[in-house]
This record gives C-alpha cells, structure tokens and sequence, in this order.
C-alpha cells in the first residue's frame, strides 16, 4: 500500500509504503501542547518505508521524544521516540485521506479533558498504550 501526506502549505510531502502499524488517540497534556488540540491522533509507520519530498521538516526533541514540523507553515507533523526505534508517527491530520485511519485506542484517558466525548467503545489506556 502507498499513503501521502503533507502539511498545510505543501512544502514537506511524504509517502509511507507500508500498511500502518498503529493508530492512536493521545490525550496527553505534551501532544495536546504540541498540536494545540484537544486530542492528537496518530498513524504509525515503519520508518523505513517512510521518505520524505520537498523541504526538509524541522523538529525539536523533548527527552526521547522528537517532533517534526514545516518550517514554513508550521503543521505539525510527526513523532519519534528513541524507545520506539525505527517507527514514525504522523499526526493524523497530515495524512491525505485521515479517514482511512480510524484509531484503535485511547491512551493516556486519565488526561482527557472532561468535555471531550468520544463516544467509542475503543480501549481506554490510563497512560500509555506502548509502554516505555
Ligand atoms: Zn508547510
Ligand atoms: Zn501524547
């Protein structure tokens, strides 16, 4: 399978040429602040099917964690962690067709805001649903 995204401006463009290896609600106060939503989402992929076109993302790194965005527009655009090694996470907004990538799970549930309602009978996770 082949999937694309990018950021907003068009810029930083990807392909990942693998089926996903993860989908994922965080509720946690880090991607919330990251995103500026009130969930993230995630889709994760083998690394090494993953290459990257136009400008180069820029990221910054907190501990293990390292996370991508465009440099001109500013979407967010992934997450690594060096205890996840050779896996990338896009936020799923920044694929081309999210809808195809429903999540599977809530983690970090204990950190939802208490108006946010998904109503789902997914696994809720109280931290994280890797543990690490
Ligand atoms: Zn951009
Ligand atoms: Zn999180």
């Amino acid at each position: 399978m082949t999937y694309t995204g990018g950021c907003r401006c068009g810029a930083v463009r990807f392909t990942a040429r693998a089926e996903s290896i993860w989908r994922s609600y965080c509720h946690c106060d880090h991607c919330r602040k990251a995103t500026g939503a009130p969930v993230a989402a995630f889709v994760g992929f083998p690394a090494a099917k993953v290459a990257f076109e136009g400008e180069a993302p820029r990221s910054f790194r907190a501990g293990p964690v390292e996370r991508s965005f465009c440099g001109g527009c500013g979407s967010p655009l992934d997450y690594r962690d060096d205890r996840l090694p050779g896996e990338v996470y896009f936020n799923l907004g920044v694929m081309d067709e999210p809808e195809r990538f429903a999540p599977k799970l809530h983690a970090f549930e204990s950190c939802r805001l208490p108006f946010l309602r998904i109503d789902d009978d997914l696994p809720r996770f109280e931290r994280f649903s890797i543990e690490r």
